[in-house]
């Protein structure tokens, strides 16, 4: 890797050594990039600061060993401080940036991930939304993103208009009362998904609790667990209550 500027969100930062620590980043024009921030666990670092999680910065990053880049220089472009200020929409930030790191896209760019992933975060930080569908709107979001969009107006199985009566995350969409395979689901939560990928998300986010809300989050961290191919540690805590 060559001297690169970018901006990036932060995903996930670790330990290295005594002082370093190791941060993995999203980036505008790069993917995923991980890159070693020295000696920033001093109390003298300039940079050590605004390398925490879900922090998104304008970075300079120069070449180090491998596939491991070196931080030279960082800027704040957005803290997030009212996301941060609240456990439950940080909750929601936390399980976002999981899913986003759990992506298997190493050294691949890919800008609509970020622009979302930018998008989300600021969504959370936005007092007049509400965070309850915030993350499993991102996961409906990214099924989309990857081809995977959820079946949600007719039986994924027979093609049947309905009743549609339950989520079948393995095949990806609804089934009807006659195929009924999956999880049920109420008329509420059937609704609110369609709502969130039909395109009428930013009012859906106005709602502080709209009915089926628990249903749609478990579904869709069911879903994305899917779609990754392996379990999600943050989502098991994602609230699931207002
Ligand atoms: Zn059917």
């Amino acid at each position: 890797m060559i001297d690169l500027r970018d901006e990036a969100v932060v995903l996930r930062t670790y330990r290295s050594g005594e002082a370093d620590r190791i941060v993995v980043l999203w980036t505008r024009e790069h993917g995923k990039v991980r890159a070693i921030a020295k000696g920033v666990r001093k109390p003298s670092s300039k940079i050590g600061g605004a390398l925490e999680p879900m922090a998104h910065v304008q970075i300079f990053l120069g070449q180090g060993r491998g596939d491991l880049a070196i931080v030279r220089q960082v800027s704040h472009l957005d803290r997030f401080i009212n996301l941060r200020a609240s456990y439950d929409r940080l909750t929601h930030a936390m399980a976002i940036l999981e899913v986003v790191d759990a992506i298997p896209l190493d050294d691949v760019a890919d800008e609509e991930i970020f622009v979302m992933l930018v998008r989300a975060l600021r969504t959370l930080d936005t007092p007049e939304f509400f965070a309850a569908l915030v993350s499993a709107s991102f996961f409906f979001k990214l099924l989309v993103h990857d081809g995977s969009e959820p079946v949600l107006n007719e039986c994924v199985s027979c093609g049947s208009l309905g009743p549609l009566v339950a989520f079948d995350a393995e095949s990806g969409g609804v089934t009807c009362a006659n195929c009924r395979n999956g999880r049920p689901i109420s008329a509420e939560a059937l609704e609110l998904m369609q709502r969130i990928v039909g395109g009428d998300l930013a009012n859906v986010l106005r709602e502080e609790s709209p009915p089926g809300v628990h249903e749609v989050n478990s579904l869709a961290h069911e879903a994305i667990e899917r779609h990754l191919g392996r379990r999600l540690k943050v989502l098991r805590s994602t609230p699931t209550s207002p």
